[in-house]
């Protein structure tokens, strides 16, 4: 693939501008965590609560993603941080139109999550990382999708907790233990007090 050489950046608002006149910040609020720990569940939840404020409010959703913008991509590992440059890029964009900004993604790795938050602090965007902890048991016994059994009997490869490496974040803005009776209205809900002591919603 050849690199475009003839572009020039072409100076935009600056974020504060859009969020005076928008009356509203971009934060990405991303949630990474094991395959069924929650992450599509609770951003959804997070989303239609957020709407139901008045705010513009946004789902990128990993297997969404992969039916248009990544269909070209698979799970082996150079795919898999591929995906996340691409989701961080638009999740970039999104926040910098004033939009609360919610990706669930497994994003198995740090050093991915790493990437997609120098890339909104570089630009002065908050980037609030949702650890959706759950134990693997739990996981693999709520398996909606059936992967964790398909997984197991090596009909799926490099499947994270099972044949691929899931790496827990160290520091996340928020640890969200997503089970043992924490439904997902509360899980909803610690984002949401997260968000709003920090000034990022009112
Ligand atoms: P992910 O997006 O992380 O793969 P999902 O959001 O699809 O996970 O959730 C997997 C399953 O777990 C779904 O059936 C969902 O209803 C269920 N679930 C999510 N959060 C909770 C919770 N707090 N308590 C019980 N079940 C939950």
């Amino acid at each position: 693939m050849t690199k475009a050489t003839n572009i020039t950046w072409h100076a935009n608002l600056t974020h504060e501008e859009r969020a005076t006149l928008r009356k509203q910040k971009g934060v990405t609020v991303w949630l990474t965590g094991l395959s069924a720990s929650g992450k599509s569940t609770i951003a959804c939840a997070l989303e239609q609560t957020l709407l139901a404020r008045g705010l513009n409010s946004y789902r990128l959703d990993g297997d969404n993603i992969r039916f248009g913008l990544n269909k070209d991509l698979g799970f082996s590992e150079a795919d898999r941080n591929e995906n996340i440059r691409r989701i961080s890029e638009v999740a970039k964009l999104f926040s910098d139109s004033c939009c609360v900004t919610l990706t669930s993604f497994i994003s198995p790795y740090k050093a991915d999550r790493q990437f997609a938050r120098e890339l909104h602090e570089k630009e002065n965007l908050p980037f609030v990382e949702v650890y959706v902890d759950v134990p693997i048991e739990v996981a693999e016994q709520r398996d909606p999708k059936g992967l964790y059994k398909k997984a197991r009997e090596g009909l799926i490869k490099e499947f994270t907790g099972i044949s691929a490496p899931y790496e827990a974040p160290d520091k996340p803005e928020i640890h969200l233990k997503n089970h043992a009776g924490v439904s997902i209205e509360d899980a909803a809900q610690q984002i949401v007090d997260y968000l709003v002591e920090k000034g990022y919603i009112n």
